[in-house]
């Protein structure tokens, strides 16, 4: 558990000059008397200040307290964090500046999330992640989480780039290629819109650039080819002449050619004329905005969407306690990022031994890989069985693993077995076969088959016992029981939304990655400001 520490006070020390600006349990009086432990040397290794090379800059202390203030209430911008920084005197003290004294500025805070951003050279993590890491384990040390029920969910966080449809992709990506474009050649825009004939680029709006009734389907597809044209033109000039360009603009030009490119093959498709048109599928990945290129289209429910990225998290109920935390483009399934968030957790706290999750989470897959790699029960429903009524299911089988063998509803072991490759599951799977004598003559070959005519053909899941498993635990009344508590787990995501993680706050997923470890570890310090006071005034009540 983090000690106080001793500080010697002056005229200019803000807890001085504002007794009442630090109050017992929250996050400042926290960062002013714990400051020390909260933010160990080895975390910062590298940064400027503590560098033997270069001039000094400002103490990472500071400006890890001043990063944590800014998600203090519902999140602010970094130039709203430096003027508050300046004239609130319960942040100075937080951030151990005296009253009158410089402060961060907005850049040094940029500078600064950039440097946590980065991967410490000797663990190859994030050092974000390994900040956040190191407050959980404060948390757990100081007994934050005595009586944990784990859980884990996820929830959208809006991107912080423009989104936009597939007209307005292609005209900006084509109008920012030709700015940059313009910029290193030293030619004026107009010039560059006579080059690539797309006088659209210097139009204040690319769709007011054409006068056409945009809901006349051949207009519109005729506008839309152009863009295309122009785009695709704008790629092989830049691409043909990329020997002219520093590699700062070239990195930067050739992301954009291929962001636009991109939305050309995605987007597009080949009309009878040869006109590129906007296709009526929906590329599986696409691309919804050229400032932010990871952001994609997700879906809370059924009815309900989102641009941006998804949190996901694993912490417990009770407590509130945020043990591990990770953001992925918006149409990442919950369960594709949960083993590793349950390894996280998993390496933080080993006593952990069940998780409650959702639907989302009940995969067989997840619960095998959980099970075994880490020892982790996953309480979920498992995945549902869609049967007509009054037909069969697959669950009517019964499947004896060790012997190999399955017996159908009618009391009948499968007559033949064999593998079959699914290219879905990656992997061979068993089938099982009924003979076509045993099936046409089957009192419950209505139910079975249906008008199906033949054998019957059963092809077991690939983690089929781990799904059987499941399904039988779930109709034990007393897992029912346990998992109540989930529904708790919506605080987890509230506390998170209350300090400004529904929307991105900066360009990337990188940035989100920050703002949402930077979010929870303010949550999490949170609680253990409120467990250290609550055991000071225990021990001043003790000693009184
Ligand atoms: S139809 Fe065939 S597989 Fe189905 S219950 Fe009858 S014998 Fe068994």
């Amino acid at each position: 558990m983090p000690q106080a520490s001793f500080r010697q006070r002056s005229f200019l020390s803000p807890e001085f000059a504002d007794p009442a600006c630090l109050v017992d349990g929250e996050l400042p009086w926290l960062l002013f008397h714990f400051g020390h432990a909260l933010f160990p040397a080895w975390l910062f290794d590298g940064w400027n200040g503590l560098g033997r090379r270069g001039r000094n800059a400002w103490p990472a202390h500071v400006l890890m307290a001043m990063l944590l203030l800014r998600w203090e209430e519902e999140g602010m911008s970094r130039r709203a964090a430096a003027r508050r920084a300046k004239h609130h005197t319960q942040w100075r003290a937080a951030m151990s500046l005296q009253i009158g004294s410089d402060t961060p500025s907005e850049r040094t805070l940029r500078r600064f999330e950039k440097f946590l951003r980065a991967r410490d050279p000797k663990t190859g993590v994030p050092r974000h992640l390994l900040f956040h890491e190191h407050v959980v384990r404060l948390c757990l040390d100081a007994g934050v989480a005595s009586k944990p029920i784990w859980a884990t969910d996820s929830t959208p966080m809006w991107a912080y780039g423009a989104v936009f449809d597939t007209v307005e992709l292609l005209g900006d990506g084509v109008r920012t290629l030709a700015m940059r474009w313009a910029k290193i050649t030293g030619a004026s825009m107009a010039a560059m819109s006579r080059r690539w004939n797309a006088a659209w680029i210097i139009a204040k709006s690319i769709k007011g650039a054409f006068s056409i009734e945009w809901s006349d389907e051949n207009e519109r597809a005729n506008v839309v080819d152009a863009l295309a044209q122009a785009a695709v033109h704008a790629v092989r000039e830049i691409r043909r002449r990329l020997d002219e360009v520093d590699t700062e603009h070239r990195q930067w030009l050739l992301q954009r050619c291929a962001h636009v490119l991109r939305v050309v093959e995605n987007d597009l498709e080949t009309d009878k004329n040869g006109r590129l048109i906007i296709a009526e599928r929906v590329a599986k990945d696409r691309l919804i905005s050229l400032t932010d290129p990871m952001a994609r289209h997700g879906r809370k429910t059924q009815s309900k969407t989102f641009d941006g990225f998804k949190l996901h998290l694993v912490g417990d109920v009770v407590s509130g306690l945020i043990a591990s935390l990770t953001v992925t483009p918006g149409n990442v399934h919950d369960n594709v990022p949960a083993h590793r968030l349950f390894a996280r957790a998993k390496r933080l706290h080993t006593a952990i031994a069940e998780i409650l999750g959702d639907t989302a989470y009940g995969s067989a897959e997840l619960r095998h890989t959980s099970r075994k790699d880490l020892g982790l029960k996953i309480i979920a429903p498992p995945p549902p069985v869609s049967v007509d009524e009054g037909r069969l299911s697959r669950a009517d089988f019964k499947v004896d693993f060790e012997a190999n063998d399955v017996t159908c509803p009618a009391g009948h072991q499968a007559t033949s077995s064999y593998t079959t490759w699914s290219t879905a599951a990656q992997a061979h799977l068993p089938v099982f076969k009924w003979s076509v004598e045993l099936c046409s003559t089957c009192p419950l070959r209505a139910q079975c088959r249906g008008e199906q005519k033949g054998g019957h053909r059963l092809i077991l899941h690939s983690f089929e016992k781990e799904l059987r498993a499941a399904r039988e635990t779930w109709a034990d009344p007393a897992t029912r029981q346990a998992y109540r508590a989930r529904s708790q787990c919506e605080r987890l995501v509230n506390q998170l939304v209350r300090h400004g993680a529904r929307n991105a706050r900066a360009w990337g997923i990188q940035a989100a990655h920050l703002q949402g470890h930077l979010i929870a570890a303010r949550c999490n310090l949170g609680l253990l400001a409120r467990r250290l006071a609550q055991e000071r005034s225990q021990t001043i009540r003790a000693a009184a």
